[in-house]
């Protein structure tokens, strides 16, 4: 590692990606490659000598541009938004630059004692009770995933009640609940702690409670399986479904996990961030009840060891130091431009919902998928579609970093112009 070529390759890095930026509009927002592309462009086995960078980024150039989706465009709207900043890529930088494994104290102290300040940080942002903070008796972990931290969460819950039950044999008798509407991640972090299909409950919701899990359902459930002789192990509440953004009623359904002794999860990971704002918080309200919150710190059981060995949280032993970036990224913004940041998005969203409201005319799936298609393959926009009360819908998810008022009225100019295209053909 020559800290001469660093700097300058690093140089030649930073002024391609920069380009990237500059002439992000320019690209098909979602990639139009075939499956199999990539292989007809590059060589089958590894060179064996060293290959300059210029050639490497001529190929990123020319082979792996073209086989991007680009997310970090101001006119995508799919899936969910995964937001870049310079500050991240700076604490991106730092974090592979000093390349530490902090995955116990002593192997980075820095590591581990920064992750905890931020979490803490990150906990009060949301105003956190301290039973999930460190300063109080609960820490938090930053996780690769939600998936993750929903695996750790529900080990956890299993482990705590297969002891109380007396034996791994009653594994068969614990059940999950969570909504028709939570994240697929919760059934599939259930599966593999051991929970079976059969045990997984996805209660109905419905249009007259805007899809939030509804208790009565919820309970409805639970004294069907007692009485089968199951065991309610988890709950999973949703401050934020990502097929249409429902929040669920955390303080309802925090207060059925403690009557039924069940382990309380919040999944927060699509809207909790918009709760640093106080005007979105109360969507929070009833988190004090929870044993775990996602996206934030979770709450365990503090023993009195002086320092924590993050590889005891996690799934993985190896981390990175990724608190470097989120402390960075707070830092550089602060908590008034984070919020700024998301009251600028939610009023985006808003301005798309006045400007379609008037206009809006159901016209079944098949146009709607055709309609869809039709948008993104015109490379202008991407947006991805939701299925929810067995409507299908297109959805919009607005908030990329570099999407402005203008971007969102184009993509419902898009809209028009492609659903006029349709009806009238
Ligand atoms: N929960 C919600 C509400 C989500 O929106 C998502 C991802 O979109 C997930 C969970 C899964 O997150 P991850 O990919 O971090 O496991």
């Amino acid at each position: 590692l020559d800290p001469q070529s660093f700097s300058d390759e690093s140089k030649a890095v930073i002024d391609f990606i920069e380009e990237y930026y500059r002439n992000i509009e320019k690209y098909p927002v979602q990639s139009r490659v075939q499956p199999g592309y990539l292989s007809e462009k590059l060589p089958d086995s590894a060179p064996y000598g060293p290959e300059s960078l210029e050639d490497i980024l001529k190929d990123v150039s020319e082979s792996i541009l073209p086989g991007l989706t680009h997310w970090q465009s101001p006119n995508f709207f799919a899936y969910f938004q995964a937001n870049a900043s310079t500050a991240g890529f700076l604490g991106e930088m730092l974090c592979s630059g000093l390349n530490v494994v902090g995955f116990n104290w002593i192997s980075s102290p820095a590591a581990t004692e920064l992750e905890s300040i931020v979490v803490d940080w990150m906990g009060k942002m949301l105003k956190l009770p301290s039973s999930f903070l460190f300063s109080g008796t609960g820490g938090g972990v930053l996780h690769g995933s939600t998936c993750e931290a929903v695996v750790c969460t529900l080990a956890a819950a299993r482990d705590k009640a297969l002891e109380r039950l007396g034996g791994g044999e009653n594994i068969t008798k614990l059940v999950v609940y969570a909504s028709d509407q939570t994240h697929f991640t919760v059934q599939k972090a259930a599966k593999l702690i051991g929970i079976t299909k059969s045990n997984f409950r996805a209660i109905t919701t419905s249009f007259s409670t805007k899809f939030a899990q509804s208790p009565e359902n919820l309970r409805a459930a639970i004294e069907e399986d007692i009485k089968a002789g199951l065991v309610p192990l988890y709950l999973c509440g949703t401050v934020g479904t990502t097929a249409c953004g429902a929040v669920d009623p955390i303080n309802e359904l925090a207060n059925i996990s403690r009557e039924y002794k069940m382990w309380f999860h919040v999944d927060a990971a699509y809207a909790g961030s918009a709760c640093i704002c106080p005007e979105f918080r109360p969507y929070l309200d009833g988190v004090e009840l929870a044993d775990s919150i996602s996206l934030n710190p979770h709450k365990c059981a503090s023993e009195s060891h002086s320092v924590i060995d993050y590889k005891d949280w996690q799934i993985a032993l190896s981390r990175r130091f990724k608190a470097l970036k989120l402390w960075i990224v707070i830092r550089k913004h602060g908590l008034t431009n984070l919020m700024y940041h998301i009251r600028s998005d939610v009023s985006m969203a808003k301005r798309f919902e006045a400007m379609m409201k008037p206009e809006i005319e159901s016209k079944g799936t098949e146009l709607n998928r055709e309609l869809l298609n039709a948008v993104n393959s015109s490379g202008r926009a991407f947006m991805t579609h939701g299925v929810v009360g067995g409507t299908f819908y297109i959805r919009a998810a607005i908030g990329a970093t570099l999407t402005e008022e203008h971007h969102v009225d184009d993509l419902w100019k898009l809209i028009k112009e492609k659903a006029q295209n349709l009806f009238l053909n």
